[in-house]
């Protein structure tokens, strides 16, 4: 049986041009971009050219382009940078529905005495512009603010954020790693001051990200050590893998047509057959403005994981937005801060597609799935008409 993957936002497979233009790196061009040979020196015009291919995709100069390890490392150099350069600005503005790239690094910036403002989303998961207003301060170090949820796909007016960052002259970093690729992004327009991108999640490999960093921006490596990417970030450059993000990224700018109409379509076509299909289900976050692959719907009475295992049966891949923890089902911190009840958050399930999705695999699972929930709400102990379980952990049963 092949597997039919929608676990698109937790990682993605590697594209066969992406693969093909690795391998040179990983056999017979093995040589240190450092080095001073003529070995060495093409690895280097490979690096070279996966940095101007990078920032052609993203209307920036290559000087702009730092190639890290991931996503979680990008982010974490642009808090860390723009702390670190100006010590005496002490806060950070950030959201509650940031990756844990962001949110746990800031709960960690707190335990070292640093002050973090986190801002609230309403019911669709969107920010209240006035309150990022009135949340920076003179001390205010960055804000930052993702592109695209990774949960519900819903986007953030990174434009008008940025110009409330820039009015007030305080740097604004967003974590693009789901945007990129799924909706344009030109940065020669686009008014913020860091931005960060994984390649696994635009089918390159994992283990390899960006972070760009606009020209005069104050900025203060992580990693410390060698010169390498002009001292911006040291450790010999995993030249394979920044030559398959350079290819992934030209490719991703191409395709960002094919991802809002064909892929659109399909997630349309899956999301709208299963709230027709499925009685006391409901789309979790805004419809629009929200990222072209991804749907995250909630089915009453019935828990995440429960449906996840069934899927799985039939190679389906998908995922759940609770996790369970300590004895009982935490619904994520995301349906959390859109305050989605408990008896739905429990039951949420995140469909990501890609490039590769095809109709028959919609198709596949708007057949499998209506029977799933109907099967596992006969078993569930929360029943429609029955006792509403209150809005509290109930116990887990995974
Ligand atoms: C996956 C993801 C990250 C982390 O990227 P890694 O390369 O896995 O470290 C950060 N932010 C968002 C929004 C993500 O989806």
């Amino acid at each position: 049986m092949k597997e039919i993957y929608l676990d698109n936002n937790a990682t993605t497979r590697v594209a066969d041009e992406v693969f093909e233009e690795m391998l040179p790196f990983l056999r017979e061009q093995y040589g240190n971009p450092s080095s001073m040979h003529a070995f060495g020196g093409r690895v280097g015009r490979a690096v070279s050219l996966a940095r101007e291919r990078a920032a052609a995709a993203l209307g920036c100069v290559p000087t702009e382009i730092v190639f890290t390890s991931c996503g979680t490392e990008s982010d974490n150099t642009a808090i860390n940078s723009a702390l670190t350069a100006r010590p005496e600005k002490r806060h950070v503005v950030t959201t509650k529905v940031e990756h844990p790239a962001v949110l746990s690094y800031c709960k960690n910036l707190e335990g070292k005495g640093f002050d973090v403002t986190y801002l609230g989303v309403d019911r669709e998961g969107l920010l209240d512009l006035d309150e990022l207003r009135d949340a920076l301060r003179d001390d205010t170090a960055v804000v930052s603010v993702m592109y695209a949820n990774n949960e519900t796909g819903v986007l953030f007016p990174i434009p008008e954020i940025g110009a409330i960052c820039r009015e007030r002259g305080v740097p604004l970093h967003t974590d693009a790693v789901q945007a990129v690729g799924k909706i344009p992004i030109d940065l020669s327009t686009l008014p913020v001051d860091y931005l960060a991108l994984s390649g696994h999640k635009l089918h390159a490999p994992k283990g390899v990200g960006a972070l760009y960093v606009r020209k005069g921006t104050p900025f203060r490596p992580f990693l410390i050590g060698g010169h390498q990417e002009r001292g911006r970030r040291a450790g010999t450059e995993n030249t394979a893998s920044i030559a398959a993000l350079g290819k992934a990224l030209e490719l991703a700018a191409a395709g960002v047509g094919h991802e809002n109409t064909a892929v659109r379509a399909l997630r349309d076509r899956l999301e709208n057959g299963l709230l027709a299909a499925v009685p006391d289900c409901r789309l979790n976050g805004a419809r629009e403005p929200r990222l072209p692959n991804t749907s995250n719907i909630s089915f009453k009475y019935v828990e995440g994981e429960a449906i996840l295992l069934m899927l799985d049966q039939f190679g389906i891949c998908a995922s759940s937005g609770s996790a369970c923890t300590s004895g009982s089902l935490e619904p994520s911190h995301v349906l959390r801060a859109l305050g989605v009840p408990f008896t739905f958050a429990h039951g949420s399930i995140r469909f990501s597609l890609s490039r590769y999705t095809t109709q028959a695999e919609i198709d596949a699972v708007l057949a499998e799935l209506p029977r799933i929930i109907e099967r596992l709400r006969v078993l569930s102990p929360f029943k429609k008409g029955g006792p509403e379980p209150l809005d509290e952990k109930p116990p887990c049963t995974c």
